[in-house]
């Protein structure tokens, strides 16, 4: 196998990769904060890092890779103030704490289902898991790098002196602006490691601490959780860019305070995703759950395709009309691959060589995909060995390129109307206008309709 190279945003540069104790690998992503649905741009960020765990299988690795679920601590201000994301969901929709965690949670893992993201080792909830922050805290605090102000235990920036080195933060240059709020911070980018309780209402969930009753700050429970499953040194932790100046920077210096040794070796980020050049974001409407785009004719395996041919350090445009164009790519490759011969079931070596290479040089996933598409025309590479040799580079990907069956379009309330349009245009036999709406009108949708005795049926067009 070639050698494996990926990026670390450490050192900003390609490395080559070997794991600390091989065969095994330890991932941790950081995961979903469960007061929401999850959208598709957070969705970027776990189909990479299914490629990543698929990548490090295919060359023979073992993994063991941990998603948390934050569902305490996260506050709306992302900073240490304000209401915590969690009691914001639960009063929105009137309903349990508990209960917001179990919707959100299982709506997450509903959506990586369909975007056949493997499954984590563990989905360990902040909650759950508050001993172990609490030990953590109690680590740094005997070792000198907290102080307590009127409203929380604080980690003291000051003390760790590579503090501003990976997100390259000049720490000096730093003070106080408009925006950020001091307070009783001795810097601003000291940070909370456990909040007291306020006085002021009564937090849905708050523990007892050696400080006091009160609840743990957001960056704290990445450290202890992962250090709890994967050990003192991960091999690669991984998040969106977003994390890189505030979360991973925090995580570092408390993680490596408290241990002396490195917390990750490699540390790999997902460049965001916009829509229409603008930023997701509820105000602007354009967030959209994975489920939600089948109403536009877009499958979660589709809008996976679509991701995988982009790469995951560059930032992605999403439009409707070029993931409609790439599930329409993905459709047909896999029509076609479905005319192949059943073959034998002996991959062609040399063309496993050729995705190992574009895969190990930091994910290079639209290569692949290429490569796929170069293999359907390749001479050199006999038909019968076709099947059995997507099949496996299809193991990196995780398209299901073998499986080929016309998928159920759901119809959209505006394609539901023109049905129902075209329904009663026919039953009046004004056939022109039943026409214009299916020429005109359903075909701006993307949708064919054809007639059958057992009424109007819809596919992609
Ligand atoms: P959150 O639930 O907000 O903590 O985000 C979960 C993950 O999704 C984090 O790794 C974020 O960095 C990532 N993320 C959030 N928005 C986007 C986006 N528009 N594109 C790509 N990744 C994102
Ligand atoms: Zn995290």
């Amino acid at each position: 196998m070639p050698p494996i190279q990926l990026y670390n945003t450490r050192s900003r540069s390609l490395e080559t990769f070997v794991p600390l104790h091989a065969p095994n690998v330890t991932l941790y992503h950081c995961g979903p904060t469960v007061y929401g649905y999850a959208h598709i741009g957070n969705m970027r960020a776990y189909v990479f890092a299914d490629t990543l765990r698929r990548m490090l299988e295919w060359n023979g690795f073992k993994t063991t890779q941990v998603i948390n679920i934050t569902d305490v601590g996260h506050l709306v201000s992302d900073g240490d103030e304000g209401e915590d994301k969690i009691d914001v969901g639960a009063k929105r929709e009137g309903i349990s704490i508990e209960e917001v965690i179990t919707r959100y949670t299982n709506a997450f893992l509903s959506d990586i289902d369909s975007l056949n993201i493997k499954r984590a080792h563990y989905f360990p909830r902040a909650s759950k898991h508050i001993a172990e922050q609490i030990a953590l805290i109690a680590d740094l605090e005997s070792k000198g790098y907290t102080y307590k102000t009127s409203d929380g235990v604080y980690f003291d920036t000051a003390k760790f002196s590579h503090y501003g080195d990976f997100a390259h933060i000049d720490v000096s240059g730093l003070s106080g602006g408009e925006r950020v709020e001091l307070g009783e911070k001795r810097s601003i980018t000291d940070f909370a490691l456990w909040k007291f309780h306020s006085g002021q209402g009564i937090r849905a969930q708050e523990w007892d601490s050696p400080w006091g009753r009160g609840f743990p700050g957001w960056h704290i429970e990445c450290s202890a959780m992962a250090m709890k499953y994967l050990g003192q040194t991960l091999d690669i932790h991984t998040g969106g860019v977003d994390h890189i100046p505030v979360h991973h920077t925090n995580e570092i210096a408390q993680s490596e305070c408290s241990t002396g040794k490195t917390f990750a070796r490699f540390w790999m980020h997902t460049a965001f995703m916009n829509v229409d050049g603008q930023k997701m974001s509820k105000s602007l409407g354009n967030t959209y759950r994975v489920g939600e785009l089948s109403a536009h004719g877009i499958s979660p395996m589709g809008y996976r395709y679509w991701l995988l041919t982009s790469h995951y350090r560059t930032q992605a445009n999403f439009t409707f009309d070029a993931v409609l164009g790439a599930q329409k790519a993905y459709d047909r490759l896999r029509k076609e691959i479905a005319t192949l011969p059943a073959g034998n079931h002996t991959p062609n070596e040399q063309a496993l060589l050729r995705a190992a290479k574009l895969i190990n040089n930091d994910l290079n996933t639209s290569r692949v995909i290429a490569l796929i598409h170069d293999l359907l025309i390749d001479t050199t590479v006999h038909a019968t060995e076709l099947r059995a040799t997507i099949g496996a580079i299809d193991r990196l990907l995780g398209l299901e390129l073998l499986s080929w069956k016309e998928e159920r379009i759901v119809a959209s309330k505006d394609v539901e109307l023109l049905l129902e349009k075209r329904l009663q245009a026919r039953n009046a036999k004004d056939w022109a206008e039943s026409d214009r709406i299916r020429n005109e009108l359903l075909s701006a949708h993307n949708i064919l309709v054809k007639d059958t005795p057992s009424g109007q049926e819809i596919s992609r067009a």
